[in-house]
């Protein structure tokens, strides 16, 4: 594709090999250079330049072939930059910019420091990350660097312009720019680039020079093949780049041989959760890596194999036909809340601990790769089965580096509370959504117990937690009703000398207690009072995570408003501070019954069956508000398709979930034509037709799935823009919708 002027009236490249070729190609298929010069060495290349369209002109001379360029590339091996940057030196115009290719950055900038005088001011320093096994100008290719990136180290002296010149160049060649110190660049690629060739150079030649290498190659399986192909890159640019990144590579080495040594003792001593430990931290580690890559979201990496087709885009946009049914049985992924305890308390648990059932969504991964990060050996989750090893109330390790929330409020809230009392100090970081909600709450009272605690501007993450604080015991009256505040308190007060207590204003989720007893941790219960008495022990256990009341809230809600509806959701845990959205449905009129009810370790579980029914505007009651404070989208969806006004307050709570919930279903509902007043703490709905029309979820899962079943009863088309947070609660939640009837289509 070529454009109409090019960005630079003349370019010299110096080194015509695989990278200046490849730029050379590029920049002529899309029209972004006027004349096309090439400086090199030898002539043979500047010939074979010419024969292959790549340049316009050449020279041996290198100061005749940068003289009248604006912007000069330099792509001969490193350790000939600075004898190159000399002889062309001469012959630059004032105004030409200089970069260049070169993989380690701290020796070139220091050789065009000493060569260039004060053009140095118009150097740009650059590494493309791209490349190929093959040198030579015949390897050039026109998209090499198409999709790739590009890492620009710009120092203080560089002149903004040249940089902005040159990250406009190398966007327009289909790159992604970058911009890093040139300390952090060589540190990082002599980790993830360097360290890799060198041991891949390494394997290859430990072996052939074993008694008889061809009868070990001949054996030598994918394995092999796979880990050594970087060693069939050209030995002498690895040779300079080993040479001229010496300190950054040998301290990836050293590193490198402290992991190396710990797999060894781990085999050696025969230690099978050490083993365990740096494989599955690894697996994920790559697993997270590769969704990085992919620039999808984690889930959708891991999920990628077993979900259909559009649902693992990145951040996909769902369009709803109007109408339809639900009809069939759904089995509705396992229950955050308790995925997230799950393997908080299988942490610190003594014992192994078995979980069936457990969410594999964004939010308790979350949690489980933070107990990885802590030295927690956790296995899976294969089809909802972990197997966590638990490491006793003290035995959780410092982990070397900031624990990464994503989006989840629920891990970093309780892990808060948990982590206030141990030896080593901790920081809890999130996404940019996450970084916005409130901390304080959490944190306030834990200082009250001695936890030395640090939010920042506004009482927002990061979470700063000092460790080597000793926790006393203490009573405290909840201002708000809030599971998250209790379980933190109650998990600190493993921790703590003597009681923890704590009095609610309204029930919340009792999760934390009941999972802590199924651990045989006693908690005191009296009325709204919940205790707990630092220094007990939690025994392993086997867990079966019920389907998640929330996600199936959605369902309740589509089968509901959708006429000729009937579902059958199994196994779903209907834990008294949870089923607020059933009695709010019913009380709407809804026809939801509970069959087959029992216990599944210690929380009640029921198949629920839910079939049409004309619904009515009703009152919310203040007290199933905390019971229902999750699915509030999703009866809003109810609501506007009653009969009536539904009126809900003392609900402010939902202005600070993962979006301000009021507000946006109000801006979504007023959208689909539906008349509502909003309040500060609720909203008054009134039931009545909802149209088409396109909106937004602001990366709430919630939100996004509500409008999702509103399509049910929509008389046009609905569009939901940024849906990729269902798979924080939801994962498959398109494909079991499509299932049951729902015309939603994944952009
Ligand atoms: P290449 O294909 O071997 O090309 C190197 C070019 O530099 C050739 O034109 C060669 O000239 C010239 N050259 C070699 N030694 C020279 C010397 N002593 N004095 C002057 N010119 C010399 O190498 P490449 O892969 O393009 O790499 C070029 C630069 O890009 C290196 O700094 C490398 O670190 C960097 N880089 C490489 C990759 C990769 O994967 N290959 C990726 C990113 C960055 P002749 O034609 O006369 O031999």
């Amino acid at each position: 594709m070529s454009r109409d002027a090019p960005l630079f009236r003349r370019v010299a490249i110096i080194g015509l090999g695989l990278i200046g070729g490849s730029f050379a190609a590029a920049l002529r298929e899309r029209g972004l250079a006027g004349t096309l010069v090439a400086g090199s060495r030898s002539a043979r290349t500047l010939e074979q330049g010419l024969a292959m369209g790549l340049i316009d002109e050449g020279s041996q001379d290198l100061a005749l072939a940068v003289r009248g360029a604006d912007l000069v590339l330099l792509s001969t091996p490193v350790s000939a930059m600075e004898r190159s940057l000399a002889a062309l030196a001469p012959g630059l115009s004032e105004r030409a910019i200089v970069t260049d290719g070169g993989s380690v950055k701290g020796s070139v900038i220091a050789a065009a420091r000493r060569t260039l005088g004060d053009h140095f001011s118009r150097f740009v320093p650059g590494h493309p990350i791209a490349g190929k096994e093959t040198s030579g100008v015949a390897a050039a290719d026109a998209g090499l660097y198409q999709d790739h990136r590009v890492i620009l180290t710009p120092l203080a002296q560089t002149d903004p312009a040249a940089t902005r010149a040159v990250r406009e160049l190398w966007t327009a060649l289909g790159s992604e720019v970058l911009e890093m110190t040139p300390e952090h660049h060589d540190r990082v690629l002599a980790e993830t680039s360097h360290l890799p060739h060198l041991l891949a150079f390494s394997l290859v030649d430990t072996l052939a020079r074993q008694g008889d290498s061809t009868e070990i190659f001949r054996y030598a399986a994918g394995g092999f093949r796979d880990f050594t192909r970087i060693a069939s890159s050209d030995p002498v640019m690895w040779h300079d780049i080993f040479q001229e990144n010496r300190q950054a590579v040998l301290d990836a080495l050293a590193l490198f041989r402290d992991g190396i040594d710990g797999f060894r003792d781990a085999i050696a001593a025969g230690d099978s959760d050490a083993l365990m430990g740096i494989m599955t931290r690894a697996n994920t580690a790559r697993a997270h890596f590769l969704a990085l890559n992919a620039r999808t979201s984690y889930t959708q990496a891991r999920h990628s194999d077993n979900e259909s087709s559009m649902s693992d885009q990145h951040d996909p946009t769902f369009v709803v036909q109007p109408g339809g049914r639900l009809r069939g049985r759904a089995r509705v992924p396992g229950d955050k809340s308790i995925s997230h305890r799950s393997i908080m308390l299988g942490a610190l648990a003594d014992g192994i601990t078995e979980v069936e059932g457990f969410l594999e969504g964004e939010d308790a991964l979350a949690t489980l790769q933070a107990f990885r990060d802590m030295g927690v050996v956790i296995e899976g989750p294969h089809n909802g089965k972990v197997t966590v090893h638990g490491v006793g109330l003290h035995g959780l390790k410092e982990p070397g580096k900031p624990l990464y929330m994503g989006n989840s409020g629920t891990s970093m809230r309780l892990l808060t509370g948990l982590l206030a009392g141990q030896a080593f100090d901790v920081t809890l970081t999130g996404d940019a959504s996450l970084s916005k909600r409130p901390m304080e709450r959490v944190a306030k009272p834990l200082r009250e117990m001695g936890a030395s605690i640090q939010t920042d501007d506004g009482g927002r993450p990061p979470v700063r937690i000092r460790g080597g604080q000793t926790l006393k015991g203490f009573h405290y009256d909840l201002p708000m009703a809030s599971a998250q505040v209790k379980s933190a308190l109650l998990l600190a007060g493993l921790y703590a000398q003597g009681e923890t207590s704590v009095t609610e204003p309204a029930p919340t989720r009792d999760h934390t207690e009941r999972m802590l007893a199924g651990f045989g941790y006693p908690v005191r219960s009296e009325g709204p009072l919940r205790a707990v008495t630092g220094g007990g022990v939690l025994r392993a256990c086997h867990l079966e995570v019920p389907a998640d009341i929330s996600s199936s809230a959605f369902l309740l809600v589509g089968a509901s408003i959708a006429a000729d509806s009937d579902v059958l959701l199994p196994h779903v845990g209907i834990n008294p501070t949870r089923t607020g959205v059933i009695d709010i449905l019913r009380l709407m009129g809804a026809d939801i019954t509970l069959e087959n009810q029992r216990d599944s370790g210690g929380e009640p579980v029921a198949d629920l069956r839910v079939r049409s029914a004309s619904l009515k505007g009703i009152e919310i009651p203040a007290e199933l508000v905390p019971l229902a404070i999750d699915e509030f989208p999703a009866i809003f969806v109810a609501a506007a398709c009653a009969e009536g006004d539904t009126v809900l307050h003392g609900a402010e709570e939902l202005r600070v979930k993962e979006s301000d919930r009021i507000q946006v279903m109000a801006d979504g509902l007023s959208a689909l034509g539906v008349d509502l007043e909003v309040f500060e703490d609720g909203i008054r709905i009134t039931g009545g037709v909802l149209g088409g029309a396109e909106v937004e979820s602001h990366d709430d899962h919630r939100i996004a799935m509500s409008f999702a079943i509103a399509g049910l009863r929509a008389t046009a088309p609905i569009t939901i823009r940024h849906c990729a947070t269902v798979a924080t609660s939801f994962p498959g939640f398109a494909d079991l919708m499509r299932s049951l009837g729902l015309g939603l289509e994944v952009q």
